[in-house]
């Protein structure tokens, strides 16, 4: 881990111009990996994750071109939430959830990744009654079956599914999942393939059994190091920290504390 962030391929960004010139390169990689999967450009929704990211860099991205933001932390991202109250952003928590700051997400996050628990589903229900909103949500899976990975495993998510009709307050409308780490290209496209594989079968479950108000046409996956692998697998949504904002100070390791640490 560390000598890869020590040879890290991604610059950073200190001006709009330079976060603005970023984006493109970003845009313009999404752009071919979708012709060489002959899809679309438009099919696949570009989210910037910022985590670790200050309020003042972030404000530079945002006259770059950025409007929504990913952060894998609650915490964070409602201090930064605060700090940019005057910005239009939309903010999307795309990492675990502990059951206590589910209060926090139904106050200001417009979309939330990293669902992994009924007992989850049901307070951030009660949650966003108190506050009179909605949430959209995307289903986390463990692809890669890390130990290490938080999310459901793949043979649980038709039951869990099943349950979701009881939580209206949840637009449910996909699936989320981080691909295994180790560089194999071959293994990651596997865990990208399983996420759509996964997809498609719930899509049949759904209308089999009637689940009201549950989606599946969005498929999270793809970060800076395989974001083009994920396209040309089927993503909607590619997560991209690095390749607009730079490199991170610390390994990935950090970020993604194990789960033990619930
Ligand atoms: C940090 C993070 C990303 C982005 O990773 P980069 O390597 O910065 O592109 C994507 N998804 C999740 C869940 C993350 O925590």
């Amino acid at each position: 881990m560390n000598e890869l962030h020590d040879a890290s391929p991604y610059q950073s960004a200190t001006t709009a111009e330079q976060f603005a010139a970023h984006l493109a390169a970003v845009r313009a990689r999404i752009a071919a990996a979708c012709a060489r999967a002959g899809r679309d450009s438009n099919s696949v929704r570009l989210l910037p994750v910022s985590k670790t990211v200050t309020a003042e860099r972030i404000r530079l991205a945002v006259a770059g071109g950025c409007t929504e933001l990913g952060e894998n932390k609650v915490q964070e991202a409602l201090e930064k939430s605060i700090a940019l109250a005057d910005l239009p952003l939309r903010w999307v928590i795309i990492g675990h959830l502990q059951r206590n700051k589910a209060k926090f997400v139904a106050r200001f996050a417009s979309e939330f990744q990293a669902l992994d628990s009924l007992e989850l589903a049901a307070i951030l229900q009660q949650k966003l009654q108190d506050e009179n909103r909605t949430l959209r949500v995307l289903v986390q899976v463990n692809t890669s079956g890390e130990a290490s990975k938080f999310g459901l495993e793949p043979a649980t998510v038709a039951s869990f599914i099943r349950e979701l009709p009881a939580f209206p307050r949840l637009e449910v409308r996909g699936l989320m999942t981080l691909a295994i780490l180790d560089g194999n290209e071959a293994r990651v496209r596997r865990c990208f393939q399983r996420l759509r594989e996964l997809r498609e079968q719930l899509r049949i479950q759904i209308r089999a059994e009637g689940l009201i108000g549950i989606g599946m046409d969005e498929l999270s996956m793809g970060m800076s190091g395989d974001f083009e692998i994920a396209i040309e697998e089927g993503a909607t949504i590619v997560r991209v920290g690095q390749a607009i904002f730079g490199p991170r100070a610390l390994p990935d390791s950090h970020y993604w504390p194990e789960p033990a640490a619930h």
